[in-house]
């Protein structure tokens, strides 16, 4: 949930040939997808981890690249944020923590993150994505340790998908409960690299296969921006084709928290 709003895309993106058109016909915000997420989900009968962010990098004006992390950005305490977090985790999917971008080096950074997260919540939160991937190994491990996180899943490839150089099965990197989940598919490593539809619908397959020919844990990240018919008609399908063609080979569906449970469980520690 890298963000919940639409404000500064507009100005950035504007300038691009049909934009401004799109923009005046787009529902009101369409940055907000969470009910319909859930929706889509139910009907599959799954549920995933939703990662919030609290991003509190300040805005450099001198440096535009920058300007995505700062704008648009928002607060768990944010009224309708809140609301929204307290109705995923009553409906039954998790809540992680997205720690922001400078928080995989920064404990006083990512804890007061997951201390305002949990004060929204009212519960523990069991883990952790970092936002850009970011990930010093082990210094950003240690330090969501330190937080009281259990799990980790920001080791995956920011430009490429599949499982070339990532683990098959998650890990404890200390050899305790703290456990490390890969990353094999992530939206827009996949959108960049694979051009059409059935192009990319063919590679999921690739690696759904794989993973099942390895008894390996796929994991899948999405952005909530993708997942909206009238802003991406084309990336917006995608993921409901890979749940698709997924849940036919019957795997064990859950998120990142239950896998991590489940492993700890049945797999760590016991010398696999
Ligand atoms: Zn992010």
């Amino acid at each position: 949930m890298d963000r919940v709003r639409k404000s500064y895309q507009y100005v950035t993106h504007l300038r691009k040939p049909g934009a401004l058109r799109r923009a005046l016909r787009l529902p009101k915000n369409p940055y907000w997808n969470f009910e319909r997420i859930l929706e889509m989900e139910k009907g599959f009968h799954v549920k995933s981890t939703f990662f919030f962010l609290q991003e509190s990098k300040k805005l450099n004006l001198r440096a535009p690249r920058e300007w995505g992390l700062s704008l648009g950005r928002y607060r768990f305490h944010d009224p309708e944020v809140a609301r929204a977090i307290r109705m995923i985790d009553s409906a039954g999917w998790e809540v992680g923590l997205h720690g922001s971008f400078e928080s995989f080096r920064d404990f006083a950074r990512l804890s007061g993150e997951k201390h305002d997260l949990e004060s929204v919540l009212g519960h523990p939160v069991a883990g952790v994505r970092q936002h850009y991937l970011n990930l010093e190994i082990p210094r950003t491990w240690q330090i969501q340790k330190q937080a009281g996180l259990s799990y980790d899943a920001s080791l995956g490839l920011k430009a490429g998908v599949g499982y070339d150089g990532i683990p098959l099965f998650p890990f404890e990197p200390f050899q305790d409960e703290f456990v490390v989940l890969p990353l094999a598919v992530m939206d827009g490593a996949l959108f960049s690299t694979v051009s059409d539809t059935s192009a990319r619908l063919t590679a999921l397959t690739r690696i759904v296969e794989q993973a099942e020919a390895k008894h390996a844990l796929l994991a899948v990240l999405w952005h909530q921006r993708f997942l909206n018919p009238a802003e991406f008609p084309n990336e917006n399908s995608v993921y409901e084709s890979f749940l698709r063609l997924a849940l036919e080979r019957e795997p064990w569906v859950a998120t990142s928290a239950q896998v991590a449970d489940w492993w700890r469980t049945h797999v760590g520690g016991k010398g696999h």
